[in-house]
């Protein structure tokens, strides 16, 4: 059941990342000298309560301790409030949640003034206490988060020049930033240096972002990598806001394979698990528990895109009197921020930011809606590119928009024909990644040492300067089993002279046969017994390629060396250019 919870929590809360074991192999790298300042994801900052006061406490994130015997004694509840909820009766069910909620929730709540019950800040807070270092020495090595990306950067840079960034998540952008900037100020300070690199993954991207736009200018940061930002908030807050949700259990089961860190593909949970009843009861316990608590929270309502915020303003946010200084604050989020984004950036890089934005699609959303994501955010609304619907790609010959890219000799469209970046808030320094799930960077070994030499040195410029680092690119991650391109063409394209398609093993662990690759109009000359270790690459010759302009690669293979391996696949397109 706590698991159950954490799920629940874990997807209703979202956006934040579980760590869970270190996996770092990146090549050797030369720092470029900046403190490196981590602002991480949404929830992940510990928050505490009359802090300096005899009625100090944790009210949120590590240093919290939750009370078990609490939990214990409501899972009966839980349970019983199940099985009534199934027969059209919720109310045992909420007493239940409500009970544990109170005990989880009771110390972080909003008020509908916009401004905190308690008395509650982040931990750390000041630049001061925030090094690894510091934090370290002061027995407080619980507080530094994402692990496997901070010993990355720790493989690196010293731990004295590595600082945590925590944003009250409860509160807006506009807020978090000038905090933010505070927090730059300090850094700079304790160090003694001009600059500092920044790395900030998902909500805190945003509020990197939201930084950048009003303080870029200053010239405070040498590099910024934006980890799948939310820089234009995501369609699943509207999603839980209108309590319509809509889990798929085989996207559910795979994320899950991915944070547990198991080559296993866990899809088959996705046939067995009851879908309809499992989304039914979320939006019952989030729609009459959380809904109420979220509503005040700063960070929900700049989760919303232009368009969604305008609408819910009308709805939720319409009291002067008593929403006043949140409408203010909201409204300049939107309507100014947000709505000029690319021309913040761009005032940011030519004062001297370097700026690269990684982001991921392929993915439909975890609620249900049919728009391109990495899972927990739409790809619009991190990088700001023009994407065709889930499950479809632009027509064949498409031309790419050229709304902030217009030169005739870039490629802004993706190899799948359904990102088009040339619209993106800055087309030259968006990376894509295929396949990615929100925030599974660490896991991946195309991307983390692609992003650890983004932030620790100046060797990219942009998505044009690196042959490594192309703007679009798949996934590596273990879980995905393989990588194929075709050898002729960079990666994912394909034309009349793609005749050899390259395939790698990217387990960490398994050894596979590829079984079978199927694609409409290609015949393949496969050797079906050869077995490719972990790491390991082969060569696929291809016949009668298909001319349809865009098409569906399904590569299907098994771990070999076990008599109980499943057959597993990975599917692909390609797009003729
Ligand atoms: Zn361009």
């Amino acid at each position: 059941m706590k698991k159950f919870i954490s799920i629940i929590l874990c997807l209703a809360m979202l956006i934040g990342t579980v760590a869970v074991s270190t996996h770092a192999q990146q090549g050797e790298i030369t720092w470029d000298g900046d403190p490196v300042v981590f602002i991480q994801g949404y929830t992940g900052s510990a928050l505490v309560k009359d802090r300096g006061l005899e009625t100090e406490a944790a009210v949120w994130g590590a240093g919290r301790e939750l009370d078990i015997a609490k939990i214990i004694i409501s899972v009966p509840g839980i349970l019983a409030g199940i099985v009534l909820h199934a027969m059209g009766d919720s109310s045992l069910l909420l007493s239940s949640f409500g009970a544990l909620a109170e005990d989880m929730l009771g110390g972080i709540e909003i008020l509908e003034d916009g401004t905190s019950k308690y008395n509650v800040t982040p931990y750390p807070y000041y630049a001061e206490e925030a090094s690894i270092a510091t934090l370290r020495a002061n027995g407080k090595e619980d507080y530094v988060p994402e692990k496997d990306i901070t010993n990355s950067i720790l493989e690196t840079v010293p731990a004295e020049y590595v600082f945590i960034f925590n944003t009250d998540w409860r509160l807006g952008q506009i807020d978090n930033s000038e905090m933010l900037a505070a927090f730059i100020d300090g850094v700079l300070a304790c160090t003694g240096k001009d600059k500092v690199d920044i790395y900030a993954l998902s909500h805190g991207g945003q509020t990197a972002a939201a930084y950048l736009y009003y303080y870029g200018t200053q010239a405070k940061v040498d590099n910024a990598v934006l980890n799948v930002p939310a820089i234009g908030g995501t369609t699943i807050a509207t999603g839980l806001l209108g309590g319509n949700i809509n889990f798929g259990m085989d996207e559910i089961s795979r994320f899950l394979a991915v944070m547990l860190r198991t080559e296993t593909d866990l899809r088959f949970l996705g046939k067995i698990l009851p879908g309809d009843f499992l989304n039914g009861l979320i939006n019952t316990v989030f729609s009459e528990m959380f809904l109420p608590v979220a509503l005040n929270f700063g960070s929900v309502w700049d989760f919303m895109d232009i368009d969604t915020y305008t609408t819910y303003k009308a709805k939720y946010l319409n009291n002067p009197i008593i929403h006043g200084e949140r409408i203010e604050k909201h409204d300049k989020m939107h309507y100014d921020c947000m709505a000029n984004m690319s021309k913040g950036l761009k005032a940011a890089q030519t004062a001297g930011v370097n700026i690269y934005i990684t982001a991921n699609y392929g993915t439909q959303l975890g609620t249900g809606e049919t728009v391109d994501s990495d899972f927990i955010i739409d790809t619009k609304n991190t990088t700001g590119a023009y994407t065709a619907d889930y499950g479809t790609h632009f027509v064949k010959g498409y031309t790419a928009k050229g709304t902030n890219c217009s030169d005739p000799t870039h490629n802004h469209v993706s190899p799948s024909y359904t990102v088009d970046a040339s619209t993106a808030f800055l087309p030259e320094n968006t990376w894509f990644i295929y396949g990615q799930y929100h925030g599974q960077v660490y896991w991946d070994d195309y991307t983390r040492p692609m992003i650890m030499e983004m932030l620790l040195t100046d060797n990219i410029k942009d998505v044009h300067s690196d042959p490594r680092y192309p703007q679009f690119e798949l996934a590596q991650c273990p879980v995905d089993g393989v990588y194929a391109k075709f050898t002729n063409e960079k990666s994912g394209y394909y034309n009349a002279d793609s005749k050899k398609l390259l395939i790698r093993n990217i387990c960490d662990e398994n050894s596979m046969v590829i079984t079978a690759i199927k694609a409409d109009g290609c015949e393949f000359n496969l050797d079906s017994k050869k077995v490719l270790a972990p790491d390991e690459e082969m060569t696929v010759d291809c016949s009668k390629l298909s001319d349809n302009g865009c098409f569906i690669m399904e590569i299907e293979y098994k771990y070999s060396g076990s008599l109980l391996a499943q057959p597993m696949s990975r599917t692909l397109y390609f797009c003729e250019n």
